[in-house]
């Protein structure tokens, strides 16, 4: 444990018992398919506190993980308390993913209880696989009711905390206890698990809260459109119950028209999700009168925040777009591209460039930008290098994937990855993003060492189609690449060598009707480009890069 001997470590449960002492009538609410809920931190600390008998009663005990797989509403964020605060660990799972992913997934993290959304219950049991479930005991369909499922020892979330006690016996626990877990998508196409200690979450909210970091209030009204499966909605149900702001949940797969209304009945000051969501907001914005005014800012990460969405928001709704740069490994904030003193009296292009960037490492971090010989690269704005960063809330290992630690992580002279922080401090996460940084210190990200693709805030793996692709006779050989799209950010291309004598029409036909067969849909790639040869690095791996920019100077579409 660490601190002064009896004082009491980093966690997440003094956020909670704030709020509901100091701001008992703030709201919680929740769009949900059964409409529009509310309650006060009040009552949503008495639920909490039913939900963890609930649990306790299930069996679940101190250090066991509970698995979510479900969209962003109050009960979601119920678990979020409850199975930390009990000793438990959240871990939420991406419903998008591929079923062999979340069979992998399930498998791997041991969940014993899963809770389910309604609307996803079809989906988790189309994923159902014995012995990859073996592990869970019972599934709590996230209602009052429960749907027709295959699936076995289903109970519905209202009847499950129904009649529980609204007190709970919370543990003091120790910092280094896991909190909360989630999966990033690997190169190698295998998800890896990042653990959150109570002391991750801790640290990551208070990073939250200040002006550097994310600058939240208690008079701010917050809506994570970010899944609450993408790294914890990036902290939000946390840091503004820390706060004490009112939460709004959109629910499952909001609309545009959704979001609109609930800003403008919910008074939503801050809202945040990746830019694809924005676009198709701006996009109803232009043809629909809602009222904005209420709103201030919108945090838009994982994925770059592009120029004209900045400009958009801030010219035709005065909204400013607050970008920012994260990993799941990292809780996951890292830079926020706030403006300096002084910089607003700039032109307001030049505003909306430094914006455009990832930004400033939030207070509590370390970075390095390091080039291929290990040397830091200087902050001109021009030389470029792989992003290293390190902190209180950066994991220092992966989930019981050792090859992978190797890969992803610096360890200082003296330690070995996988060996645990008290026995080696200071490891450094090396992000795979590679950027330059300017003499103002803002960080920009030009590329991405990783080949995996993100369309829309959600991971494609390019190695898992390129495999897919080449497993069929008439291909010779195949790479995947991500080209710039502008409402999914990026968006797969095939790159194909057919065999001697292949008709091109039918085999395009037929590998992507593979591919939606084996992944989801939205895994198909854009186009399937047939080339005559895969350039090659010389090292004699595919060269992604070059495709990338005769595809972007269109001479090969
Ligand atoms: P998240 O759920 O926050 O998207 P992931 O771990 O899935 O987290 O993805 C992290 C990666 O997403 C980063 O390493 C980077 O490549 C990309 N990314 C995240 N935020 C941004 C951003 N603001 N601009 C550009 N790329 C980003």
């Amino acid at each position: 444990m660490g601190g002064m001997p009896g004082a009491t470590d980093q966690t997440l449960r003094p956020f909670l018992w704030r709020a509901q002492k100091m701001f008992p009538d703030r709201e919680v609410v929740s769009r949900t398919h059964e409409g529009r809920e509310r309650y006060t931190y009040s009552e949503y600390g008495a639920r909490v506190a039913q939900l963890a008998n609930a649990l306790a009663g299930a069996g679940i005990e101190d250090g066991d993980r509970v698995g979510t797989f479900c969209w962003n509403h109050h009960r979601h964020f119920e678990a979020y308390f409850a199975v930390p605060s009990m000793g438990a660990q959240l871990h939420t799972i991406n419903p998008l993913l591929p079923d062999h992913h979340i069979q992998y997934i399930v498998e791997n993290a041991a969940d014993r209880l899963l809770f389910v959304d309604p609307s996803l219950v079809e989906k988790l049991a189309g994923a159902y696989d014995e012995d990859a479930f073996e592990s869970v005991e019972q599934f709590v369909v996230m209602g009052s009711e429960v749907p027709d499922t295959p699936l076995e020892n289903v109970t519905d979330y209202e009847s499950f905390v129904g009649g529980e006690e609204t007190d709970y016996d919370w543990p003091n626990l120790p910092e280094e206890q896991p909190a909360g877990m989630c999966y990033t998508s690997g190169t190698t196409g295998k998800p890896k698990g990042v653990e959150y200690t109570q002391q991750m979450l801790w640290s990551h909210t208070m990073a939250s809260l200040p002006e550097a970091g994310l600058d939240l209030r208690s008079s701010d009204v917050v809506m994570p459109v970010v899944p609450m499966f993408h790294v914890n909605a990036w902290g939000f149900p946390f840091s503004t119950t820390a706060a004490g702001a009112k939460h709004v949940y959109p629910g499952p797969s909001p609309t545009p028209e959704d979001l609109a209304t609930l800003i403008e009945e919910e008074g939503v000051t801050i809202t945040a999700g990746v830019p694809t969501v924005w676009l198709g907001l701006l996009e109803y914005l232009a043809e629909n009168d809602a009222d904005m005014s209420s709103l201030e800012r919108i945090v838009i990460g994982g994925s770059a925040a592009p120029k004209s969405v900045i400009r958009r928001f801030d010219e035709e709704y005065d909204v400013t777009v607050t970008h920012a740069w994260g990993m799941t490994e990292m809780a996951p904030l890292g830079t926020v591209a706030n403006l300096k003193p002084g910089m607003e009296s700039l032109p307001k292009e030049e505003q909306y460039e430094k914006q455009a960037k990832q930004g400033l490492l939030v207070p509590g971090l370390e970075m390095r930008v390091v080039d291929d010989d290990g040397e830091e690269v200087p902050w001109n704005g021009e030389d470029f290098g792989e992003l290293w960063v390190r902190g209180p809330w950066v994991t220092t290992e992966y989930f019981e994937r050792p090859e992978a630690n190797e890969e992803d992580f610096e360890v200082p002279a003296g330690g070995a990855s996988g060996q645990s922080a008290d026995e080696v401090s200071g490891v450094w996460l090396k992000t795979g993003d590679v950027v330059t940084v300017d003499p103002e210190g803002y960080v920009k990200i030009v590329d991405r060492a990783k080949d995996v693709i993100k369309s829309g805030g959600e991971w494609i793996s390019s190695v898992e189609l390129e495999n897919a692709l080449m497993a069929n006779d008439n291909v010779a050989e195949a790479t995947v690449v991500g080209v710039p799209h502008e409402r999914w950010q990026e968006r797969p291309v095939a790159f194909v060598v057919p065999t001697r004598g292949t008709d091109e029409d039918s085999l395009k036909a037929e590998l992507i009707e593979m591919v939606e067969d084996e992944f989801p849909k939205w895994w198909a790639p854009d186009e399937v480009v047939f080339i005559e040869e895969v350039p090659k690095t010389a090292t004699g791996k595919f060269d992604k890069k070059v495709l990338r920019e005769q595809y972007d100077d269109q001479s090969l579409v």
